[in-house]
């Protein structure tokens, strides 16, 4: 078993349904053991013209090969409804692999670290809610220094229970 950090996002028909339902789904996944779920975290999109986002991180152990994961994942977004129309569009469901035990991961159809993990706010936060602060990139960061060079901006922290 590995653990394994998902980052979820929605921001289109009732996102913190979405990722309720998500969160179900996970949960059911094969040689899969859903360990703890984050709060859920809102904020504007980074593009401008879409609907706010409800984000949150989900701690996973599993056995499951990290493609056959990809796949798993990649159906719980499309019974979700989700389409790929344009790139960062509007989506009711997103579920990235964000780490992967210690891997690092480079395939045409995944990789990880997941690209923008440093840069995200509505990441790095509900990831730290879960994670230990100690826990080390390849690159030699920690989570804490990766909080330390991204500011808690324009997030607001939900309890899950709430719409
Ligand atoms: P972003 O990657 O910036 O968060 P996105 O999540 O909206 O964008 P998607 O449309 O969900 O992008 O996925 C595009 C492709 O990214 C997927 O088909 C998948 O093969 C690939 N991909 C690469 N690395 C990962 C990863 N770590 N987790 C999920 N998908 C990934
Ligand atoms: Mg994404
Ligand atoms: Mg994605």
């Amino acid at each position: 078993m590995e653990r394994i950090y998902i980052g979820m996002g929605s921001n289109l028909a009732d996102p913190a349904e979405q990722l309720r339902s998500a969160i179900e789904s996970l949960a059911q996944l094969p040689h899969t053991e859903l360990v703890a779920v984050s709060a859920f975290y809102q904020s504007d999109s980074l593009l401008p013209g879409q609907p706010r986002y409800t984000n949150a991180v989900a701690a996973l152990d599993s056995s499951l090969a990290p493609l056959d994961l990809l796949d798993a994942l990649q159906a719980i977004e499309n019974a979700q409804g989700r389409e790929r129309l344009e790139r960062w569009g509007p989506r009711t469901l997103d579920l990235d692999i964000v780490l992967f035990g210690d891997r690092l991961i480079d395939e045409p159809r995944l990789k990880v670290p997941h690209y923008h993990l440093q840069e995200r706010a509505f990441v790095l936060y509900p990831l730290a809610e879960l994670a230990p602060a100690d826990l080390r990139l390849a690159d030699g960061r920690t989570l804490t220094d990766l909080l330390a060079a991204c500011p808690f901006i324009g997030l607001e922290r939900i309890p899950q229970t709430s719409r």
